[in-house]
């Protein structure tokens, strides 16, 4: 298995001012093309730090991969110093000072001569093309050992990985490379040890994958990852393990891989053609704003009221000051006929609402913080579903909003 190091270049990331986003993308793609990732280094824009991370990552490894350093101005050090590392000269390229300056006149500008820099490369290396600026990466293989230069925004970055990298690997490290497939299950009801225990067994007999419980807020990813030469048995493996967890998890599970909680809540409004308005008081339109999140939410998405104070509940939703009074704001009670007055001033099919206490003030005994009611208004019917949370008041709101699309699922 070829190791591979990681070089951030950037004074801006030791301040704190940028996060390393680059070594993050960069260690899974190259993970799921089966080369691993050993160590990393993040290094400020001097000479002397660049050059030992260098000297440092081919020690431990055989492949060093940096990203930052390769605009043109006098900080943008990586070349020049990895290039030494690698006991090799710059030389003017004509070929990519002729595309260098068709960039810039593509753009409008005229070239800085200073940008030169960007078209000078030691002959035994390869030009990475930069579809996205003017600072192309560089390829570089001496006595078995490879060091690939990339820029430092992360779009740039990306697409040169994909396009010129990749290809590169696939090219010459094939050999070395285990197919990874991966797959991410995504549960939402139970907590992470309800999940282990439900999953029984198939915690260690994983047939051969591996498996990783990861919680975010309040949904449970469960990552199975498995690797070998041959992709499609390593797919058989992970078919099998998903189909042996559903059986033990079955509606817990709502989306797979990619796909969020307001996704799969947007696929089923779509397919069942239903339209949804909300009211939400604790979450302040956060629900609204999950939703919105996903583009072409119109489709089936009204709108809805931020109903926080009890004024606003009566006169945009029409619950009753009786029933305000009686039971309170946070109540099985207001929660429905929150639900009830969105669905008849929208329209829409269905009205769902939220009402809780998020804290960190304003819990008593009998109503705690965390305490939430959601309520669901349709046709001919209106359910209520209360909740106890525990945790800050960002946490409780989080929890809430994603359990009120969840009760959209079920
Ligand atoms: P440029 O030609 O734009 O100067 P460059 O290759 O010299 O490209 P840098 O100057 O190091 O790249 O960084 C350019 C931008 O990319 C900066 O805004 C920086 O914050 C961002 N950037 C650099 N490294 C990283 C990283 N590891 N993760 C996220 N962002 C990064
Ligand atoms: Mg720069």
């Amino acid at each position: 298995m070829q190791k591979v190091f990681l070089i951030s270049t950037g004074t801006e990331l030791l301040l704190g001012n940028t996060q390393d986003s680059n070594s993050v993308f960069l260690s899974r793609e190259l993970g799921d093309m089966g080369l691993r990732v050993t160590g990393k280094a993040t290094v400020g824009d001097s000479k002397t730090q660049i050059q030992k991370a260098f000297l440092y990552g081919l020690d431990l490894a055989d492949i060093v991969i940096s990203s930052g350093g390769l605009g043109p101005t006098f900080d943008d050090l990586t070349k020049t110093v990895a290039s030494e590392v690698m006991g090799c000269k710059l030389e003017l390229r004509s070929e990519e000072e002729a595309r260098l300056r068709e960039y810039f006149s593509r753009n409008q500008r005229k070239m800085p001569e200073i940008n030169i820099k960007q078209a000078m490369f030691p002959p035994e290396a390869e030009v990475l093309k930069n579809s996205r600026g003017s600072a192309p990466g560089m390829y570089l293989a001496k006595n078995n050992k490879l060091i690939i230069l990339l820029p430092g925004p992360p779009h740039e970055m990306q697409v040169m990985f994909k396009n010129e990298v990749k290809p590169r690997l696939e090219r010459d490290y094939a050999v070395y490379m285990q197919r990874v497939v991966r797959r991410t299950i995504k549960v939402l009801g139970p907590g992470e040890s309800r999940v282990e225990e439900l999953l029984g067994e198939l915690m260690t007999d994983t047939h051969g994958c591996s498996m990783a419980l990861l919680a975010t807020d309040g949904e449970i990813h469960i990552k199975l990852t498995a690797e070998g030469k041959d992709e499609i048995a390593s797919q058989k493996i992970l078919d099998e393990l998903t189909e042996a967890i559903k059986g033990k998890l079955a509606r817990h599970i709502f989306a797979y891989d990619d796909e969020t909680l307001p996704q799969r809540v947007a696929g089923l409004l779509k397919e069942q053609g239903k339209q949804l308005a909300v009211a939400e008081s604790c979450t302040g339109g956060m629900l609204g704003s999950f939703i919105t999140d996903i583009p072409g939410s119109s489709e089936y998405f009204w709108g809805g009221a931020i109903t926080y104070s009890n004024a606003a509940k009566i006169k945009i939703l029409g619950v009753s000051p009786a029933t305000l009074e009686e039971h309170g704001a946070v109540s099985r009670q207001t929660a429905a006929e929150m639900a009830q007055g969105i669905r008849q001033v929208s329209g829409a099919d269905l009205g769902l609402s939220i009402t809780g206490i998020a804290g960190p003030d304003g819990g008593s005994e009998a109503k705690p913080v965390g305490l939430v009611y959601i309520g669901l208004a349709s046709a001919d019917d209106c359910q209520v579903k209360e909740l106890r949370y525990v945790g800050p008041r960002d946490a409780i709101r989080k929890l809430t909003t994603r359990s009120a699309l969840d009760i959209l699922r079920r």
